[in-house]
């Protein structure tokens, strides 16, 4: 019988040894996990520290006991794994209190070891009054401190999202919290424009959020900002600056590691034939940046543990690759990305087209309809899907699904006019969120609409447009766009003389509906006009 050894009891770990005897009764199936848990679930820790979920112990889906008598898997915890002798085929093994080192045999062997935090080099830094929020026991450990020194702020160094999960969670327990972000905008995977909707989010939830700037320094009760020295009350901070992939083990085993993690076939076997990794550890195709990369996700990392094992059963398989699905709650809006950000794909040197757009999340009419905002970036020429990001108070775990669906099945835009979604007035609209964003999307695609974004805003860029502002005067009176005259939407074929097509023209209404409207009105007048993309509560919340 075959003998197959994992290294890392968690998520790709244990979908690994699950699947592994579901294909193979006959192997020997070992596992073993430095840490005193296996098979728990670290997406829930934010959750657990508030008590969302009240109970520690639903972290923990299965008990070793329950591995070896339901799977007849034996998982060793508190066992670390030292090094793997590829010559011989076999681990060294050393279990926490024990001086022995246990060597035991593999014919494969599955490497799923996850990934460290990243310690920024802070002065302070190593007091224990600095913690991770990432295991089981880092979550007893700051139970611990909690209850010894009664902290009562917290600082966040890190604005992803498990940031931003933390900080929802200790606000929950009234904990003063500030997150401080090196960059310009927290879940840096976003674009900056969609960013500022979780800023506003964070600051009407009491969160203090401290960007462009790092932490100098760690005091007992306060830290330090690199940029004015200004201290920041926090007699806890949590490092939350990223991870890195475990790749130690690896590399001494001589078995190839690329920048970032362990290099991978498409079938998730490494350099060594006999031996898998999957996970947060390794690198694997980004199915639009087309290079490797790491992706730090529980969904990869099931999905490649399982397919390892498929692999080793003698299945024809392959990994697909990732476009870097993420949701994340924060407060009350849910923020979603699938592929990548406009930002991101600029920095690949791509020049791709995008378009905003603000539908409700179901039929406005039914009570309690909230707009989502939908920012989906596509390839100039073919439409290809190359990104979408979704924030709002809801439904855009939906939206952000259909729309990772569709890039992953290679859809493009045109599509997207197509998909038939389901609908009733409390869960969406005739004309589906997606479906608006296929719409507009390809319009500008098929070059029957042209619009500016807001990034083109500018007091100078302005005087070179006659700016109409569509919405109604009393929108207007709120607040409008430099220069712009207001002609409603519905005096606009009437007074359409007071406008003159010799000048480019810009107009704009609250979201983009009314002034695509305009756009339509006027260029058919022999105008030329351009949309503004997402309407003026693009250009107010994307700052
Ligand atoms: P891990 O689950 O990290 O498991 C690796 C295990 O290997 C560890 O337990 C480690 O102790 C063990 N190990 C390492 N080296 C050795 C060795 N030499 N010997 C023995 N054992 C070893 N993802 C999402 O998709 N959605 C979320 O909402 C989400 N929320 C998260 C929240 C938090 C707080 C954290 C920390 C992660 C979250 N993730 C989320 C990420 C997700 O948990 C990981 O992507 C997933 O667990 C990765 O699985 P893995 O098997 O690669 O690594």
């Amino acid at each position: 019988s075959k003998k197959i050894v994992i290294i890392g009891g968690v998520g790709g770990g244990m979908s690994a040894a699950t699947r592994m005897r579901r294909l193979d009764e006959s192997a020997t199936i070992t596992v073993f996990e430095k840490g005193p848990y296996a098979s728990y679930a670290n997406c829930g820790i934010p959750y657990a520290l508030s008590k969302v979920i009240r109970d520690d112990a639903a972290l923990v889906l299965h008990t070793p006991e329950y591995f070896k008598e339901v799977f007849n898997i034996d998982v060793y915890l508190n066992t670390e794994v030292v090094e793997i002798d590829r010559i011989n085929e076999q681990v060294c093994t050393r279990t926490a209190g024990e001086a022995e080192i246990r060597r035991v045999d593999y014919d494969k062997l599955i490497l799923s070891q996850g990934t460290d935090a990243i310690r920024p080099q802070i002065t302070g830094v190593d007091q224990n009054h600095v913690v991770t929020l990432r295991t089981l026991s880092d979550l007893q450990a700051i139970r611990t401190l909690m209850l010894q020194r009664c902290p009562t702020d917290v600082c966040i160094i890190g604005g992803g999202y498990i940031s931003l999960e933390a900080a929802e969670n200790l606000r929950k327990m009234k904990f003063g919290v500030s997150i401080v972000e090196q960059g310009t905008h927290v879940l840096p995977p976003l674009d900056a424009d969609i960013a500022q909707a979780l800023h506003a989010e964070l600051k009407r939830n009491g969160v203090r959020l401290f960007l462009n700037d790092t932490v100098r320094r760690i005091e007992k009760s306060y830290v330090v900002m690199a940029r004015n020295g200004r201290e920041i009350p926090a007699d806890m901070v949590i490092l939350a600056a990223g991870v890195t992939p475990k790749t130690s083990l690896a590399k001494l085993a001589g078995l190839e590691v690329g920048k970032q993690g362990v290099k991978v076939e498409s079938h998730m076997e490494t350099s060594d034939e006999d031996i898998y990794a999957v996970g947060d550890m390794v690198e694997t195709k980004h199915m639009i940046q087309k290079q490797p990369c790491v992706v730090a996700l529980g969904g990869p990392a099931n999905r490649q543990g399982r397919l390892a094992a498929d692999h080793i059963a003698g299945k024809p398989v392959h990994y697909r690759g990732n476009i870097g699905t993420t949701i994340c709650q924060v407060f009350d809006l849910t923020v979603g990305l699938a592929g990548l950000s406009v930002a991101a794909l600029r920095r690949l040197g791509q020049e791709p087209l995008w378009v905003t757009v603000h539908p409700p999340h179901h039929a406005s009419y039914y009570p309690d309809a909230h707009p989502i905002t939908i920012k989906t970036a596509f390839e100039r020429g073919t439409g290809r899907i190359l990104g979408v990001q979704a924030v709002g108070m809801a439904g855009v775990d939906k939206r952000i699904d259909v729309l990772a669906t569709a890039m992953q099945a290679g859809m493009t835009v045109l599509d997207l006019e197509h998909l038939e979604l389901s609908y009733a007035p409390p869960y969406g609209s005739a004309k589906d969120a997606v479906n608006m964003v296929g719409f507009v999307s390809s319009n500008l695609l098929r070059g029957d609409y042209k619009l500016v974004h807001a990034e083109d805003i500018s007091v100078e860029n302005l005087s070179a447009w006659q700016v109409v502002d569509v919405r109604s005067p009393d929108e207007f009176a709120t607040g409008h766009l430099p220069h712009a005259i207001n002609l409603p939407i519905g005096t606009l074929r009437d007074r359409v003389s007071k406008i003159d097509n010799s000048i480019p023209t810009l107009v704009y209404c609250s979201v983009g509906y009314r002034g695509y409207l305009a756009y339509r009105i006027l260029s058919q007048r022999g105008f030329n006009v351009v949309n503004l993309d997402g309407g003026l509560k693009t250009v107010v919340e994307g700052g």
